[in-house]
């Protein structure tokens, strides 16, 4: 069901020198744009009431069933400015595929790829002057979608509402690219068989904030999970995928089971890297084959994964069992190259031969 968009403006946007005053150092997720996307879904209607209207709070009641069992999907994708001013999103149609595949697993109703698209379309044509032009900088787009219904009873909500936010971001990295530090998490892990960690999902961010606070006092920026029932598995970071550059030109990413999130950013590297010569493997990869690969020599490069940070290089693995270090604090040739040919396509510095790019405006 393809469904249309009523447009109600802001009649009181950002003025134009304070929307330029946020453009010109954006951060991450902490501005949004004067407009947000505004679904609703309800079990007799299905959806309804399509709008674009001003970005503002909205009204829940305090038994809306998100706020109590977490019955909430999202999803994460940037629309990039290109050098003649035409915008365009990556892959969003993986993003709403996954968005499916998502609401299946949380019991949400489907919302059709196309109005997904159109949803996103509709919100970056109506805040345009907020998409940032020069550099890495993008609009971050933020979809979700949540049980509103009001009612404390456990069952599928039966009044369901979808959201697009968007926020201007800056390059991730201001300072230049340094490799991050990793906490091996033996106490806690992400998911399990069975679980929810294939979905993108605000209940796995929630039970994984404190092993990011452990990460922190370990004086690590991220936390990498093991797989929950041999704790022996690497299988990703908190909202990134991983990448391991072997020294016979071969590079290897944890294959998916079920229990790993799979990244638009992960697959699109599975295809960019054998362009660039690689051989690329899914498999298993055992936090000793991390270590002592890194120890010995034989793991080059670590990198993670994902829209929001691109490609981030990874130094050190730090765990109660000691720390190892791969590479030597800069980022490596095969990162630096896997990261530069995925910007080149999200910003039309290379010919978009998959045709990966939509264009949004
Ligand atoms: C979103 C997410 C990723 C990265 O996915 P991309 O589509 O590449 O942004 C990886 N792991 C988790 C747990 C995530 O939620």
């Amino acid at each position: 069901m393809a469904v249309d968009f009523i447009v109600k403006r802001n009649d009181q946007p950002l003025p134009d020198e304070q929307r330029e005053q946020v453009l010109a150092a954006p951060g991450f997720g902490k501005h949004f744009t004067d407009h947000m996307a505004v679904v609703s879904w309800s079990s007799t209607d299905g959806w309804h009431d399509a709008q674009v209207r001003p970005y503002g709070p909205l009204l829940l009641d305090p038994s809306a069933a998100v706020l109590h069992y977490a019955q909430e999907i999202f999803e994460g994708l940037k629309a990039y400015r290109h050098d003649d001013g035409s915008v365009w999103a990556f892959r969003p149609e993986a993003n709403a595929e996954r968005f499916r595949r998502s609401a299946t697993r949380l019991a949400l109703p489907l919302m059709d790829v196309e109005d997904f698209v159109a949803a996103i379309r509709t919100l970056v044509e109506t805040d345009l002057a907020w998409v940032p032009s020069g550099g890495e900088t993008s609009l971050y787009l933020r979809p979700f979608m949540f049980a509103s219904e009001a009612f404390l009873g456990v069952r599928p909500a039966n009044e369901v509402t979808f959201c697009v936010i968007a926020s201007p971001a800056g390059a991730y990295f201001a300072g230049g690219l340094k490799p991050v530090s990793i906490w091996l998490s033996s106490e806690y892990t992400r998911a399990a068989p069975g679980g929810t960690g294939a979905a993108k999902c605000g209940g796995n961010y929630a039970a994984s904030l404190l092993p990011i606070l452990e990460a922190q006092a370990h004086g690590c920026d991220q936390v990498c999970f093991l797989d929950a029932v041999e704790k022996r598995w690497v299988e990703e970071l908190g909202g990134m995928n991983l990448y391991f550059v072997m020294d016979d030109g071969s590079i290897v990413t944890p294959e998916l089971t079920g229990t790993i999130l799979e990244g638009v950013t992960r697959s699109s590297i599975l295809q960019i890297a054998a362009d660039l010569g690689q051989t690329v493997t899914e498999r298993r990869i055992s936090i000793q084959e991390w270590r002592e690969g890194a120890a010995s020599g034989r793991i080059t490069e670590v990198f993670a994964c994902g829209t929001a940070a691109v490609v981030t290089p990874v130094g050190r693995l730090a765990s109660a069992e000691g720390d190892v270090v791969t590479g030597d604090g800069t980022t490596g040739p095969v990162t630096a190259a896997v990261r530069t040919a995925l910007l080149d396509i999200q910003y039309g510095r290379t010919p978009d031969t998959r045709g990966w790019l939509t264009r949004l405006a």
